[in-house]
């Protein structure tokens, strides 16, 4: 009699991308996105265990700038993810990422790029009117200021005035936030003494 040997294809594992909590952890977690241990009713928060979206997590928080970079700013690697332990809520994590995986195929459109080259002419051409051996300046300031040499149908939030900050300055730039919201956050250059920026930051009356 004939045997037939049989092939069994045993099906590939997905990759665990996100992995749930210990059941041994009691206190519940707060989510590192929302800061919040409940959200939409869910208080049941994941680690983020698989590489690829730990590294997208980073990026996006180094790309928004937001409260979640704050939250994190000291984490620059995939396995800084998984060494911190961060927990987060499934809705919140997939929103985030998704969020940031749009933003990102929206930048490399053409039409975007060009607006780019537009918004970095102008950056540059403000920042290099900037005296940043004595002064700190309020973000808003420099926007509007952006602002105002831009197209009229474009034009550029806080978020992204930080952004060009960090990539011309890296490490050399500080920002300072301010506990009431309703003022504007304050940048300034690391190497400047702390007196001359707490007269900039007094002289400033007008905060937007
Ligand atoms: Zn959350």
């Amino acid at each position: 009699m004939k045997t037939i040997k049989k092939t069994i294809e045993v099906p590939k594992k997905r990759p665990t991308r996100l992995c749930s909590i210990s059941s041994t952890v009691t206190s519940k977690s707060f989510c590192i996105i929302c800061n919040k241990q409940k959200s939409k009713g869910v208080t049941e928060t994941f680690r983020i265990c698989e590489y690829e979206r730990a590294q997208s997590f980073i990026d996006a928080t180094k790309y928004y700038l937001d409260e979640v970079y704050t939250r994190t700013s000291t984490l620059n690697t995939a396995e800084d993810v998984f060494a911190n332990d961060l927990h987060c809520h499934k809705l919140c994590i997939n929103n985030y990422l998704l969020k940031y995986k749009r933003q990102k195929s929206a930048d490399e459109n053409p039409n975007n790029i060009k607006k780019q080259y537009q918004i970095q002419k102008s950056f540059d051409a403000i920042i290099s009117e900037l005296n940043f051996s004595e002064n700190g300046y309020a973000l808003s300031d420099i926007r509007d200021r952006i602002n105002g040499l831009l197209d009229s149908d474009l034009f550029i939030e806080n978020r992204k005035v930080k952004e060009l900050l960090i990539e011309k300055y890296g490490e050399n730039i500080c920002f300072a936030y301010p506990r009431d919201r309703s003022k504007s956050q304050m940048f300034y250059s690391k190497i400047i003494p702390s007196e001359s920026i707490v007269e900039t930051i007094r002289s400033k009356k007008a905060y937007k």
